[in-house]
């Protein structure tokens, strides 16, 4: 269902002169506040100038209550067809019998790797506004396999007397066991992936992430393979390696320091969020799951269902992860015309919502749809609306 809705009156839109081809991507809305996120996100995205032709796909809740599946084929089916999705937040209902959709999407299209750039604008609220790193995180294996022993489980009465056999350790009988595969292949792809990134956009240093001293055949073999990469593949870039714990100390020490981090699943998920917290918080933290042969851009945030329809979530994170779809697509100067845009308007600090304000309930904020008609007004030249 491809379809391109008007843009509304309130965005004053000048468009700009183009050559390029149409692009036509897939724009999952995802639900709670993902629908008037996602709005702002597509008025500033075709006031950058570039041709984008949506093909819009619903997933999640409702769809699930419709169709017997949150993630139906046909939205599979259009990412594979397009290459490249720009998706809303989606709610994962608490005992609902469907598994986060987030996960889904990253198992099917095989997108291993999760980029999130915590850059610190000017302007926003932190104590670190040094903050300029990039989080390479691996996202398939690692504790997040999803291969695990239950508790009372024969299977895990199976594993412990295996393991006593094979490894001579005897585990206590009251466990659960969850398994933390890495394998040479997935370590391999990730770090690559990093210091491709790290070329693709003019960044000089990859730092590998692991608790290698304590994990020697997981973390030891992520951190092993990581060197060999390295020095192989990537000798001009500069590589180092820091243990997880250390790491954490020194970002909130000193995270000018760092540049480009890669790590293995369930550190990287960890430090993302830290990542967040250092450049002002989850309204401005974008990210995209990306593989070989698809990209999905998507905010850090969920759907805030208790912002739904109140036009007063922040949808800089969204629109941030589409300056990343620019830059994937290779419209850098669109991208940059937008990253700017969206920097005077947080650097300005007038049209910018609740969270970005010195309290939260400060009268001055505006709403989600607001933000959009400031960013589109820079990128016009104008003053922010
Ligand atoms: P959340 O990120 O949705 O919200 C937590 C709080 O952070 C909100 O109450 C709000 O105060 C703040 N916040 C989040 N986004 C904001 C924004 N754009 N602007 C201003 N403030 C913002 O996290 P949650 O409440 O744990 O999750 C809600 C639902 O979203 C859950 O069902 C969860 O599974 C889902 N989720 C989806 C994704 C995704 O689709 N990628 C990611 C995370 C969580």
């Amino acid at each position: 269902m491809l379809q391109r809705p008007s843009v509304p009156a309130s965005a004053p839109t000048r468009k700009r002169e183009r050559k390029h081809l149409t692009r036509t991507v897939t724009f999952i809305r995802g639900d709670g506040t993902g629908p008037e996120i996602s709005e702002a996100v597509r008025r500033v995205l075709e006031a950058t100038g570039v041709e984008f032709e949506w093909d819009w796909q619903d997933a999640g809740a409702d769809v699930y209550e419709q169709e017997g599946t949150p993630l139906p084929d046909r939205v599979l089916d259009s990412i594979r067809q397009h290459g490249l999705a720009i998706k809303g937040p989606i709610t994962t209902p608490v005992g609902s019998g469907f598994r986060s959709i987030n996960v889904a999407l990253r198992k099917e299209l095989d997108l291993y790797a999760c980029l999130r750039p915590c850059k610190a604008y000017e302007g926003v609220r932190t104590r670190y506004p040094e903050t300029d790193i990039v989080i390479v995180r691996e996202n398939h294996e690692d504790l997040y396999a999803g291969v695990e022993y239950e508790l009372g489980d024969e299977s895990t009465a199976k594993l412990r007397e295996f393991i006593r056999e094979t490894e001579g350790t005897e585990l206590r009988e009251d466990i659960g066991v969850s398994i933390k595969p890495i394998s040479v292949y997935g370590t391999q792809r990730i770090v690559r992936r990093a210091f491709e990134y790290a070329l693709s956009h003019g960044r000089s240093k990859v730092t590998v992430v692991h608790k290698a001293n304590i994990m020697k055949f997981t973390d030891g073999l992520f951190l092993k393979i990581a060197r060999e990469v390295a020095a192989n593949e990537y000798p001009n870039v500069e590589f180092e390696d820091r243990i997880v714990d250390n790491l954490c100390n020194q970002l909130v020490s000193r995270p000018e320091e760092y540049d480009v981090l890669v790590l293995p699943n369930l550190y990287g998920d960890i430090v993302s969020d830290l990542g967040a917290g250092l450049i002002g918080g989850l309204g401005v933290a974008p990210g995209a799951n990306v593989g070989d042969d698809y990209a999905v851009f998507e905010a850090v945030h969920g759907s805030a269902p208790k912002y739904k329809g109140q036009n007063r979530v922040n949808p800089m994170a969204l629109m941030l992860s589409g300056v990343m779809l620019l830059e994937h697509i290779g419209e850098r100067d669109a991208a940059s015309t937008l990253e700017s845009a969206i920097a005077d308007v947080i650097r300005e600090g007038d049209s910018v919502t609740y969270d970005m304000k010195p309290s939260r309930d400060d009268p001055s904020a505006v709403g989600t749809s607001q933000v959009a008609d400031a960013v589109i007004a820079k990128m016009n030249g104008a003053g922010a609306g």
